[in-house]
């Protein structure tokens, strides 16, 4: 549905990339998400063709090979794939925040190595950072690197991770002093190629996010090269997981946008379409106020994406403002797939509707990257830090 929104427009060369996306999304992406959705089967020849658009390069600076869009592009581009399939965003989404981990941080040894193999899809993964036992609390992970020589050896477990099974390549957070205080000064984040000693045990079921592999990584004895410290010195890791998760909330906050906007495009159609006691429902009174509250909620959300995605372009700490985008979409989202399920009736029920995927994809929004708990107290934190009395 057309919400336009100005404020943000792109420029001719991200337009004519945006351009090409949605014709891909229309010609090779919607004709098969229903299929894939419910056969819960990886999208294989549409990350080829993903490959072929640069998505896997989206936001890697082009003198790596990347297309070097700014963050509020890259939001457009992820609104639009989830308004048609969510978890397709997923697939290239902490692709690139492990990306980001290495342009951020990265030696410039490691930009040249990996940047470039990121950028073109030919290695692709994502960030593993969550362990059975830790989540919210990441200075409470287990996983510990031991250095030996000009190695370090990784054991430990990680849980949840995205391209668990796809992808070759994560940016791994782990220990390096588990005795230090504060504790996050004894974290590392490694750039780890799967090989001998990382495994991946099984593929995790989920209510929705199909297609794309959850999975847990475990780690034996995994050897790792010194040279793939994330800048080459320790105690650097919390800062590279926080530093990603800033583009990783905007990326969830336009996930969010695109259900939430998906959720009120099938009940604008609908409502039109569907008559009871002689009128299309969309003159019932009670369907309007629904249509109303999900178009504001889809404005807002993208007003609020936009808004965090400018200040990230323009190199500012944007954790507030990420945190706001990302809480307020991803609850539009579980909103608005709630109110089309009830204006669809029975037919938001059927498997035979995009609907009951949209309900069971929004949920995923309010918890990755970050819960919505942890959000209100980042927002909270930054209100009273960036308002001192
Ligand atoms: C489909 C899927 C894909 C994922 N992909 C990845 C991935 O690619 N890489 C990765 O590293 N992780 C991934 N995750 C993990 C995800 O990031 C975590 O699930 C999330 O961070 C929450 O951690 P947790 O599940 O351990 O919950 P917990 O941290 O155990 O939290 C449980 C509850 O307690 C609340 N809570 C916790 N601490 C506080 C506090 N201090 N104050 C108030 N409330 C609090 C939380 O908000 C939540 O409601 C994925 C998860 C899912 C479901």
């Amino acid at each position: 549905m057309q919400t336009t929104d100005q404020t943000a427009a792109p420029d001719d060369m991200d337009a004519m990339i945006l351009e090409s996306i949605e014709k891909w999304l229309e010609r090779d992406v919607r004709p098969h998400v229903m299929d894939l959705e419910h056969a819960d089967e990886y999208p294989q020849a549409m990350v080829e063709q993903m490959k072929e658009l640069g998505l896997f390069g989206a936001t890697i600076p082009q003198e790596y090979g990347g297309l070097g869009l700014s963050a509020t592009t890259y939001a457009r581009i992820v609104e639009k794939i989830s308004e048609t399939w969510m978890s397709l965003s997923g697939i290239f989404n902490s692709h690139l925040i492990m990306a980001a981990c290495v342009t951020r941080m990265g030696t410039p040894e490691q930009k040249a190595h990996f940047l470039p193999r990121f950028a073109s899809g030919d290695l692709r993964g994502g960030l593993a950072l969550t362990e059975p036992d830790a989540g919210t609390d990441l200075q409470a992970i287990r996983t510990r690197a031991v250095r030996d020589g000009d190695d370090y050896v990784i054991d430990g477990a990680k849980t949840w991770i995205s391209n668990g099974i796809h992808g070759q390549c994560f940016a791994l957070l782990v220990k390096t002093d588990p005795e230090a205080e504060p504790r996050h000064k004894g974290m590392s984040m490694f750039i780890a190629e799967k090989g001998p000693g990382f495994g991946v045990s099984k593929k995790l079921e989920k209510l929705g996010y199909k297609g794309i592999d959850s999975a847990e990584l475990i780690f034996e004895g995994y050897r790792i090269g010194a040279d793939k410290l994330i800048g080459g010195v320790e105690g650097k890791g919390m800062q590279a997981a926080l530093g990603g998760l800033e583009l990783g909330r905007i990326n969830i906050a336009a996930r969010g946008c695109g259900i939430a906007a998906a959720a009120l495009n099938e009940s604008v159609k609908y409502a039109q379409i569907r008559k009871t006691f002689g009128k299309p429902i969309c003159q019932h009174q009670a369907i309007q106020l629904k249509l109303g509250e999900m178009a504001t909620k889809v404005q807002a959300a993208r007003l609020l994406t936009y808004d965090a995605a400018r200040a990230y372009d323009s190199g500012q700490r944007c954790d507030m403002e990420a945190g706001m985008a990302k809480y307020f979409a991803s609850e539009a989202a579980m909103e608005n797939s709630l109110e089309a399920m009830r204006i669809h009736g029975g037919y938001g029920y059927s498997k035979e509707y995009p609907i009951e995927r949209f309900f069971r994809d929004a949920p995923l929004m309010c918890i990755g990257e970050g819960t919505n708990e942890i959000q209100r107290m980042i927002i909270a934190k930054q209100l009273v830090e960036r308002n001192p009395v």
